[in-house]
């Protein structure tokens, strides 16, 4: 369903705005469903989310896949809330509708394709989710004119959802495409972080990697993992395309307290930084551009043929990612800050589903997610469960 939303906020018995959707859009769990009710405060505070390690910044929130309403603040607001009646409205709507995304292609001399990707949906979200739309459009302005030999795409889509569905409406060309990355969290100035495709060795890797050295900056690289961003659903095992994602300091890590929160704003980026990401990307694609020939196409697949076998499960889900909160595999609301223990349980099921391709054994499970064996097997139990993977040897 489409959501939309005129207006939020809560308002104390003085009838006084604490809290008001028009002064910031993080202030409302996005997916709210409408509201419009009295409430104490012990009634109000379990629809209440705050950053208790930040309390002078609001979080941004999610509740894609489960009905329910809330609202963010500082922690700071939120501990200092008195014993009131509140009226609490929130005026959105859920109902059937479309979802929007944007393409922009350039044909090169073959019909290989390149393809970078960014996404569209966090509201007020400066690093991660504005800098890759604001690059990917400066580079495809510059060199929309150039021909190059390979055609190169370009898609803003709504993150998950989105290049799921872009995936879905685009399968039978997902061959053509050779190289890739999901371009987000361009604009700080913290160091380059590259992460890998799940191939690990591709082209774009070796390219990435390549360039970063010879730039002589600091940089980091991570190795794939099956969360982040939008290479979940395009290094899924059923379409496993080369793409990594180049980024500065990556969401989710110590070097990026500002990811998910009011503080990911203009202040946080710098025009210095987002111009040396602009220049890795075109380095990119000019050093790919050279790199083209026959040989690429005649790429073997099943190099990997020989691998251990010995206790193997097959994901029923190979392409992109299998919605995990209707089948009640784990958490609903989206965003960040929940117990390690808890992620913990959440990476080792995509770790399953990821590698579980008919080609890795949960050895290689195991050695690859680097988790316990008794985390990976609770993950499998669960997937049986579920219905989305089953064994095979
Ligand atoms: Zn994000």
């Amino acid at each position: 369903r489409e959501w939309n939303i005129n207006d939020a906020y809560i308002k104390n018995s003085k009838g006084e705005k604490i809290v008001d959707f028009k002064k910031s859009n993080l202030h409302v769990l996005n997916y709210s469903v409408p509201i419009h009710t009295k409430l104490s405060l012990q009634e109000l505070l379990p629809h209440l989310h705050s950053l208790p390690e930040q309390p002078t910044v609001i979080p941004y929130r999610t509740s894609y896949y489960k009905e329910n309403w809330g609202f963010c603040m500082t922690h700071n607001q939120l501990i200092n809330l008195q014993d009131d009646e509140y009226e609490v409205v929130i005026d959105s709507t859920l109902e059937n509708g479309s979802l929007t995304y944007a393409e922009f292609f350039i044909q090169g001399e073959s019909n290989d394709e390149v393809l970078f990707s960014c996404y569209t949906c966090h509201p007020s979200m400066c690093n991660d989710n504005l800098s890759g739309v604001v690059l990917l459009t400066e580079i495809a302005k510059c060199i929309k004119n150039i021909k190059n030999n390979y055609s190169i795409r370009f898609i803003f889509v709504p993150e998950t959802i989105g290049a799921i569905t872009w995936i879905h409406q685009n399968e039978t060309n997902i061959s053509k495409i050779k190289h890739g990355l999901v371009a987000t969290c361009l604009g700080d100035s913290g160091k380059f972080t590259y992460k890998k495709s799940r191939q690990g060795d591709a082209e774009i890797d070796k390219t990435v990697i390549n360039i970063l050295e010879n730039s002589k900056m600091e940089f980091k690289t991570v190795d794939f993992f099956p969360w982040g961003s939008d290479e979940r659903q395009l290094c899924s095992p059923g379409f496993d395309l080369p793409i990594g994602s180049l980024m500065r300091s990556m969401y989710g890590t110590e070097d990026f307290p500002e990811y998910h929160t009011s503080n990911d704003n203009l202040e946080f980026i710098n025009k210095e930084a987002l111009r040396e990401s602009f220049e890795k990307y075109m380095e990119i694609i000019e050093s790919i551009n050279k790199n083209y020939s026959e040989k690429y196409m005649k790429q073997s697949k099943g190099e990997n043929k020989n691998k251990i076998k010995s206790e193997m499960y097959l994901n029923l889900f190979p392409k992109c990612g299998p919605q995990l909160g209707k089948r009640e595999v784990y958490r609903n609301i989206g965003g960040q800050n929940n117990s390690i223990e808890t992620r913990k349980n959440e990476f080792a099921i995509f770790w399953v589903l990821n590698l579980s391709d008919g080609q890795n054994s949960i050895s290689d499970i195991i050695q690859r997610s680097g988790f316990e064996e008794s985390i990976i097997r609770r993950a499998i139990k669960i997937l049986i469960e579920k219905g989305l993977l089953k064994k095979i040897l």
